[in-house]
This record gives structure tokens, C-alpha cells and sequence, in this order.
């Protein structure tokens, strides 16, 4: 054994305390409360800073080359730390764990631990290897082309039954993940590489967490899939599908609302969409990207669909949930994208008035069949200029749509103090509150900590446009029935 090993070893026993830090979508929080739950059994409690932590990990995104370089950036800070601090240990976990594997170790060879996104459930056997002076560790799920098709999915599998009601965003809400991985291959996406074939899980285990996390105290479950309406569970004959979840987990006592994202557009059915509608719990928020708006970018993109296929998903969605708010993701700036596209998807944000979109400008993503293809060639400041444009029309369309609540009551699941009340460090139970409505609109209002995790009716008195501001008028409410008639979006 190394001397790094002995001191490792003779640290074994006291290395307790985990920083984790996480970047990235909706599956990354959800993993890193999985991590956490799993460290916990092994005694690790959370540390707030990477000063005070003996294990530092990051859980890191790939989607974007600037969410890598800021998580490269991160660890050539630790690097001084590590120099004094042998003894703490540093992993990166996550997407870009598996899709740069060696090469994390190559650019920061001080960091002891890189696991993939579906060897997770490795990770206290891998830092009790390195504790015992065993050295680096890496685990790493299967290439596309790596193995038998058994393989490779079983190397991404994730071990979901471990939850950690301490890392979730609120106490109240959870996230439920049914699907992993993704098979659409479209050409800017590094998810199917870094989170392998799209695998639904079984939809016992799905309903026995739902109810785990009822019993938790868990009100709003949203599932999580990378193209979530495309779930399918087979089992003999018998095929399960999303619509079969939300009716089973809509029987489920003290589960008050359950969401899904993220929607892939062709598998918008119509039975789904009649199923989110008959069941209250359900609530009428889609998030469906369109990406762009042009037919030659959506066909680059490789996405599976034309403009007309999702107008026409967008119309069945209007017909069946016609208050329903949908949001959307756009790429803009994707190779060969022209004027002429980029205004085409500004028409499809105006037609489809969404409730907000995420605008990402694209980043060539190595791996990718759009890396291979097609060159990169919109030159930063239209991509810059492009998304400031889109998103000055989705704002406006946000703040003319947030005017029709204007003294409207909405009933809304309130999640604890607001960002402005944290940032103004409020103290005692008095405090700016926040919550959501069930189509996922954000409000805040004067209130109470007590009323954290309620369902409440706040009367809506100003809108900006990602806000809507409220009170809860207790005077007025003692003159109502009992159930206030509000807007359930
Ligand atoms: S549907 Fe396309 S964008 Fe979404 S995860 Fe799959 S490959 Fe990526």
C-alpha cells in the first residue's frame, strides 16, 4: 500500500461528510438524492462547503460545452485544496462523467472518483476502495455499441428505490422517475450516449415509490423521462403506458398533484391527453419542445417531426385541455439554421403563445451525429442576438397572459419561502412566500411560514412576467364558502 494509502486508511473511518453539487436537468437532482440517500446509509452526513467536507462530488451535465467548462473550471480550483488536503476526495459524477470518462482524470488528475450516470449505485463501494489507498476509481456504463443489447442497458440502470427526502427542492414535492435513457438519436443530443437506451421502468416498482413518497408526505409527484409520453412497459402481453401510471398513481391518498415532463411531441396522444383531463390530480401543464419552428432545421435537428405535426399535436392539446399551459425548449443558432428559419420559429412562439420556453443557443456536443454532420457554422452573435429576440417575444406573450389572472384566485401548492425572501435574509415565520399554481405558475405573496406545503387560494393583484403577486385575504375568505371557486391554472 501507498503512503497516501495508509493515510487514506487511517482517515477511513472519520471521512463522513459529502459537499454535492448539482448542474443540470430535473434526472440530476433526482441522482444526487439517490447518491445522498445511499452515502447516508454509510454514515456520510451533508456538509454546506467544500472547506468542511472530506468528500466532494459534483453531478455534472453534458447537454451544453459551457455547463462542462464551468465544472472544469470548478475542480482547477480545488486543485490548491487537494494539494493541502490529500485526504479529501473528489469525484465527478453525471453525464459528462460518462461521456468524458479518462479524460476527466487526464485534465484534473488530483480528482479520485468518475461514475456515470447509471453506475451510481457503485458509488460507496467506490470511495471505500479509494479510502482503503486502492487509487482512482472509475465506473462507467456501456457504449452504444459496446456489448449485447442486455448489456448495455443493464450498465445503465439506476437504482431508484433509495431516496433522501432531505435533498428533495421542497419536502412537499418529488420527483419520480419512470423512464431512463433515450433512442430518438436526435443529432444535437448527447443523452442517449451518456444515458444509454431508453428503458421504462416497471410500473410496480413506479407505483410502490408513489406511494412511498405519499407516505413521506409527498403531495406533488412529477415523472420524470427524457421523452416521458413515450413510456412503455412491457410485461408479457400486457403494455403499460403513461396514461395506465397517472391513473394508478392518481388513487393514491395524500398525492394531490402529479406532473410529467419532458414531453416528446409525436407521442402527445389523444387518449393521454383525455386522461389528463379526467383526472383532477393531473395537472394541465405540457412541457412539449418544439426546438425550432422551421421544417429544414427540425429535419437537421433529426427530431421526427414537421412544424405542421406539431401544430396539429399543439390543436388537439387546445381541443382537449384548452387551459392548459405548455412550454416549450427552442435551440437557436443550430448549423445551417438562416434568417428565414430562425423568424419561422418566432411565428411558432407566437401562434402557440407558450406559457415560457428555454432558449439555449447551440453548442456542438462531441459525439453527437450533429458534431459529425454539420458545421457549427452561426456565428456567435447571431446565435446571442437570435436568442435575445426569442426571448423578448416569449416574455411578452408571458406578461399578457400572466394580465388575465389580474383578480383572479388560483389555487396554489405552496412551497416555502421566495428567492427574494432568502436573498433579503427574512427571518421569523413572516415572510414573502412562494408557490405554484397546478399549471405550474409561479406566485408570490406576503405570507407565513406555517403555510408551507398547503393548498391555498391567493387573490392575484400584479403580474410580471414570470411572477404573479397575491395575497391571501383571510377577511375576505371568512365571508366565502368554505371551497373558494379559483382558477385551477
Ligand atoms: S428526444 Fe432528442 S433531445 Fe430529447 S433526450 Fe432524446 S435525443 Fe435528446
Amino acid at each position: 500500500m501507498t503512503e497516501r494509502g495508509n493515510f487514506m486508511t487511517n482517515l477511513a473511518s472519520k471521512l463522513k461528510r459529502l459537499y454535492i453539487e448539482t448542474v443540470g436537468c430535473q434526472m440530476n437532482v433526482l441522482d444526487s438524492e439517490m447518491v445522498v440517500a445511499s452515502l447516508r446509509r454509510q454514515g456520510y452526513d451533508l456538509a454546506t462547503s467544500v472547506a468542511e467536507a472530506d468528500t466532494i462530488l459534483f453531478n455534472t451535465c453534458s447537454v451544453r460545452e459551457h455547463a462542462e467548462e464551468k465544472v472544469y473550471n470548478q475542480l482547477a480550483r480545488l486543485k490548491m485544496l487537494k494539494a493541502e488536503h490529500p485526504e479529501k476526495i473528489i469525484g465527478v459524477m453525471g453525464c459528462m462523467a460518462q461521456k468524458d470518462q479518462q479524460l476527466v482524470f487526464d485534465r484534473a488528475p488530483y480528482v479520485d472518483l468518475v461514475v456515470g450516470p447509471g453506475q451510481l449505485h457503485r458509488i460507496a463501494e467506490l470511495l471505500e476502495k479509494i479510502q482503503q489507498g486502492e487509487g482512482q476509481q472509475m465506473a462507467v456504463s456501456l457504449g452504444r455499441r459496446d456489448g449485447t443489447q442486455e448489456d448495455i442497458r443493464r450498465s445503465h440502470e439506476t437504482f431508484d428505490p433509495l431516496r433522501d427526502p432531505s435533498m428533495r427542492p421542497t419536502p412537499f414535492q418529488a420527483y419520480l422517475r419512470i423512464q431512463i435513457g433515450c433512442d430518438k438519436f436526435c443529432t444535437y443530443c448527447i443523452v442517449p450516449m451518456t444515458r444509454g437506451p431508453e428503458q421504462g421502468r416497471s410500473p410496480k416498482d413506479i407505483v410502490q415509490e408513489a406511494h412511498e413518497l405519499a407516505r413521506q408526505g409527498c403531495k406533488e409527484i412529477t415523472l420524470l423521462g427524457q421523452t416521458v409520453n413515450s413510456y412503455r412497459y412491457k410485461d408479457g402481453d400486457k403494455e403499460t403506458r403513461l396514461a395506465d401510471l397517472l391513473e394508478q398513481i392518481h388513487e393514491i391518498d395524500g398525492i394531490q398533484r402529479i406532473k410529467f415532463v419532458t414531453s416528446y411531441p409525436k407521442d402527445m396522444t389523444r387518449h393521454l391527453l383525455e386522461t389528463v383531463r379526467d383526472l383532477p390530480k393531473c395537472s394541465p401543464y405540457l412541457h412539449v419542445p418544439a426546438q425550432s419552428g422551421s421544417d429544414e432545421v427540425l429535419k437537421r435537428m433529426k427530431r421526427g417531426y414537421t412544424v405542421a405535426d406539431y401544430y396539429e399535436m399543439y390543436e388537439r392539446i387546445e381541443e382537449i385541455l384548452p387551459n392548459a399551459a405548455v412550454s416549450s425548449d427552442f435551440i437557436v443558432g443550430f448549423c445551417g439554421e438562416t434568417d428565414e428559419d430562425f423568424q419561422q420559429t418566432v411565428q411558432l412562439v407566437k401562434r402557440c403563445r407558450f406559457k415560457n420556453s428555454f432558449i439555449f443557443q447551440y453548442s456542438v456536443r462531441p459525439g453527437t451525429k450533429g458534431a459529425e454532420l454539420y458545421a457549427d457554422d452561426v456565428p456567435a452573435e447571431v446565435k446571442q442576438r437570435r436568442n435575445v429576440e426569442l426571448l423578448a417575444v416569449q416574455n411578452e406573450i408571458c406578461q399578457e397572459d400572466n394580465l388575465r389572472f389580474l383578480g383572479q384566485r388560483v389555487e396554489v401548492l405552496v412551497e416555502g419561502p421566495s428567492k427574494m425572501s432568502l436573498k433579503r435574509g427574512e427571518e421569523g415565520p413572516l415572510r414573502q412566500m412562494t408557490g405554484r399554481t397546478h399549471c405550474d405558475r409561479i406566485v408570490v405573496w406576503d405570507g407565513n411560514e406555517r403555510q408551507a406545503g398547503q393548498l391555498m387560494s391567493v387573490l392575484i393583484h400584479d403580474v410580471s412576467s414570470h411572477t404573479m403577486f397575491g395575497s391571501v385575504e383571510t377577511v375576505e375568505l371568512s365571508n366565502q364558502p368554505l371551497v373558494m371557486p379559483v382558477l385551477k391554472n
